[in-house]
């Protein structure tokens, strides 16, 4: 399915990138949050990249259930339980469903998770154009894909927040990027450049 260089390469790249923009997504759950979502990522994917060596020599499916495992305990926050139920349900899913269909019953299961559904100011915003995508297929995907999650993640500034800390704030969320949206296209275009890479 996929060797343990790629696979490490891939967590490696994810953990990198979300590490990295720590502070911007502090300060955008600053705006429309308690100002944690930057640290509570950080403190998820080192735990990840930490693991990293011991992740990348599982197959695929036990690597991304270990990964949503490590997410849940250590993230913490709305957005710990709903990216650690992301990736246990992709590795759950993914031996049999293909991407796009372990994507789609993935996004399905943070929907119950979070009662929440897309169109709310979401992490699921950019989630599910990026399933939609990846459904669809085509030449270039994977060069494709980053702009349409940083659009989607763009797409969610005029969005009023129904679900969440942000949505404490009603007309008020209007206005700002929804944090878990930022770190959703984050980890897309990491992934995708790693594969491309
Ligand atoms: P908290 O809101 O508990 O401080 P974080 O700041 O880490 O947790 O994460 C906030 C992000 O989680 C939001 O920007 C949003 O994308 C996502 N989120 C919160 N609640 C839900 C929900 N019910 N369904 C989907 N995503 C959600
Ligand atoms: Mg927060």
């Amino acid at each position: 399915m996929i060797d343990a260089a790629t696979l490490r390469r891939l967590i490696d790249a994810v953990a990198d990138a979300v590490i990295a923009h720590a502070d911007e997504l502090t300060a955008l759950d600053q705006a429309i949050g308690d100002g944690d979502h930057g640290l509570n990522m950080k403190r998820g994917f080192e735990a990840v990249r930490a693991d990293a060596a011991i992740l990348a020599g599982k197959p695929l499916p036990e690597a991304l259930k270990a990964i949503g495992v490590q997410l849940v305990m250590k993230v913490g926050g709305a957005s710990g339980p709903l990216y650690g139920t992301l990736f246990m349900a992709l590795g759950k899913e993914i031996g049999t469903a293909g991407v796009a269909g372990a994507l789609a019953l993935a996004i399905e299961a943070v929907k119950a998770r979070g009662k929440s559904q897309e169109g709310q100011k979401t992490m699921l915003d950019v989630l599910a154009p990026v399933q939609l995508a990846v459904a669809a297929g085509g030449a270039d995907l994977l060069a494709r894909l980053p702009g349409i999650a940083d659009r989607a993640a763009d797409a969610t500034v005029p969005m009023l927040a129904v679900r969440g800390r942000a949505s404490f704030l009603g007309e008020r969320s209007v206005g700002h990027m929804d944090p878990g949206a930022r770190s959703a296209a984050l980890i897309v275009g990491a992934v995708c450049a790693a594969l491309e890479g």
